[in-house]
This record gives structure tokens, sequence and C-alpha cells, in this order.
């Protein structure tokens, strides 16, 4: 089987007919479902469900691509179960799951919906370059096949979310901030992220690009229609293919780099096959604000970062003190002392987990004079 094989499937809309046509084929010119999803296997498809929003604010897999897949999986004969954990860990899983439309994907198609943070297993990873030993769930483990199912959507820390960055919601709840106290640089994060990709390799990488999303993401209000399903076997690939879709190079993104030095999969565009739609460049793909550092060599970059670096500062007119940012920062750089929260930035690491997390879209990234000039 050709795991270089990236297929690219027009898909205009999010109606339920249309996406599992354009998943059906797209699947197909990779090769099909066989060694992802056959009769008696079972199969975790693993959305990003970062946060609780809507559907149509674009932060998470749109449900109609994960419903699709789902059925699509149960046609192949195989047992479908939807597994996450969101970053958040103030509320129970069970808002995140009607909020973001997956509750009742699970009504429809039946396939369970499954909390990542129970019955943890320690796992060894061998060539892991932050962790040697890692906590996942025993869903996660000992499945037949794992899906990650990102959205096309740009990261203000690491640029890009895609295939592999998705992976970092297979750590159990509060681990992950774990992960941003222990990687504050996004190069750490990107070698953490693929320790967890080391053991957890998904058979399937499906990315939901029928509406992406631009600027600071990954809760940025910039969506972009794109209109297509990406799916590939490898997904370093797939995320490749992605990122020059909007303009990214493959090198940029600290989660490609550091799975591809691994050899983990390819993030050479001229080994990878693209089938289907040719790639097209989205024109003007606006990029997180703090894209230009990537061109900046390190040791200066080191010496420089807080300068240039955008900042999160919480807005008195959304605020509502309710204080998830405050439980999900890793360094414990927000204090409640009055409406809005105050950031203490000598000891915030910049992970962006507060503007991520926050459900009244309070948290915005204000950029450095430095910032603004340099852009
Ligand atoms: S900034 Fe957002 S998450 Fe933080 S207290 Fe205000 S509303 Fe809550
Ligand atoms: S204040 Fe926000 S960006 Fe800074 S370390 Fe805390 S969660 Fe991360």
């Amino acid at each position: 089987m050709n795991n270089r094989k990236i297929s690219i499937v027009e898909c205009a809309d999010y109606d339920i007919r249309r996406v599992k046509e354009a998943i059906r084929k797209a699947v197909s010119l990779i090769g099909g479902w066989e060694g992802i999803a056959e009769r008696g296997n079972r199969v975790l498809v693993k959305p990003n469900m970062l946060s609780a929003r809507p559907p149509d604010e674009g932060v998470t897999t749109h449900p109609a691509v994960v419903r699709a897949l789902v059925e699509l999986v149960q046609e192949a004969g195989a047992e479908a179960l939807i597994g996450d954990s969101p970053g958040e860990t103030n509320r129970e899983l069970s808002h995140f799951w009607e909020v973001c439309g997956y509750s009742e994907v699970s009504r429809v198609t039946g396939a369970p919906l499954i909390s990542l943070d129970r019955e943890i297993l320690e796992v060894e990873v061998a060539d892991g370059v932050i962790y040697k030993r890692l906590h996942l769930s025993r869903s996660v483990l000992e499945v037949d096949a794992l899906i990650t199912v990102p959205k096309l959507k740009t990261h203000s820390l690491t640029l890009f979310t895609g295939a592999v960055k998705n992976l970092l919601g297979l750590i159990p709840g509060g681990g992950k901030l774990e992960f941003h106290r222990r990687c504050p640089r996004p190069d750490d994060l990107g070698e953490a992220v693929v320790d967890v990709f080391s053991v957890a390799r998904p058979k399937l990488a499906l990315m939901d690009a029928v509406v992406g999303m631009e600027g600071n993401g990954p809760v940025s209000d910039k969506l972009r229609d794109i209109g297509v399903i990406l799916a590939g076997r490898d997904s370093v690939a797939l995320d490749t293919v992605a990122q020059a879709m909007i303009g990214l190079k493959a090198f940029d993104v600290p989660t490609t780099r550091a799975a591809a030095q691994r050899k983990l999969g390819t993030s050479d565009l001229r080994q990878i096959e693209v089938l289907g739609q040719p790639l097209k460049v989205v024109e003007d793909f606006l990029l997180p604000s703090n894209a230009v550092v990537r061109s900046i060599p390190r040791p200066i970059l080191d010496l420089i970062a807080r300068r240039i670096m955008v900042r999160p500062r919480a807005r008195a007119d959304k605020c509502t003190n309710c204080g998830v940012c405050m439980n999900s920062c890793p360094v414990d750089a927000i204090y409640i002392e009055e409406r809005p929260v105050r950031v203490d930035y000598k000891k915030c690491i910049l992970c962006l987990c507060c503007y991520e997390l926050c459900p009244e879209k309070a948290m915005d990234l204000r950029k450095s004079l430095l910032a603004r000039f340099w852009r």
C-alpha cells in the first residue's frame, strides 16, 4: 500500500450526503478501507473537540464529517467509537459532546462517545524526545485503528493544527497543561506531540477543510470556505499538503518537522502523490500574527521572543470572570482580582491555552509594539 497518496476531494458544504460521498471518494482514492476499517475491527474516531463550541464557529471538526466517517466505518463492517479529551477540565464531558454536535452523531449512528480520560495505562515511548513514558487511555491503545479527524486551522503558537497536532487531545485531561508547562517553546511542544504520535499512529487522517480557519487560530472568527476534504494514510504527508494549500512550508510547522525528522512520515511534497483535485493554494490566506517569528534565527528568537510575540489580554466587555482561563493556565499566570482577569506577563509562557479555551472569546491576542513594526 502506497502511504504517500493524499486525496483532495471537493465538498462544497456540510450537507451530510455530499460529505459522505466526498469521504467515500477520498478514501477510495487512497486505496480504500483495507487496513483501516475491516469487518470485526474496533476503530476510534478522534475529532478536534478543542472546546465547547457550536459547529458553525469552525473551531471543532464539523459533526457532519464525523457522522459520515462513522457511517462509512460501520458500512465497512467495523465498530466505530468517537473519543476525545478537551483541554478545559471545568465542565462535564457531556457538555462538550452536546455543544459540538457529537451527541447527535452518536444518537443517529449508535457509535458510543468515549472519554479518553478514563482507564489510563502507562506506555513506553521508545524514541521519545521529550517524554520517555506517556499515559494514555486503554481505548486509544487497544483499538484496531485510530483515525485522526482534524479541521484545517491556523494556530497562533504552532502556526498550524492538523492531523498530528490533533493527537494532543489523546492526552488525558489536565495532562495537556503539563505538556505546555514542560514545553513553552513551539519546537519543543512539536517534539512532545510527536512523542504521542509515535505511540498512537493513526491509520487514516481525514481533514475537514470544507470550512477552514485563518488568522489567529485555533479560535479565530476568520473562517474561509475552502470546500475540500483531504484523506491519507500518512498523517505527516496530509499535514504537508494542507500546509501547502495555505502557503506554509512544512518545515515551519514544529509537529511536521519533528515527525518527518524522526521518519514517521514524509513532508517532502515531491514524494507525495496528490489525487483527486489538484493542490491549489488558497489565495491571500491569512496566517497567524506570530508567523513572522519563524523567519528569525533561533538564537535571536530566544532573546527577543517575548517582545515580538502577541500576548493574551482579557476584554472587560466580554470577560465574565468564569475562571476557565485561570484553571487552564499551566504556570498560574492569571489572576481574578477584578474584571477582567489579569495576566502576569513575567510568568506567562505564551502557550495561549487561555485564548483557546475562553468560552466567551474574551481573550484577545494583542501585538506588542515591536511585533506591529516587524509585520
Ligand atoms: S477571560 Fe474568558 S475564561 Fe478567563 S475569566 Fe474571562 S471569560 Fe472566563
Ligand atoms: S496566561 Fe495564557 S498564554 Fe500565558 S501561560 Fe497562562 S494560559 Fe498560557
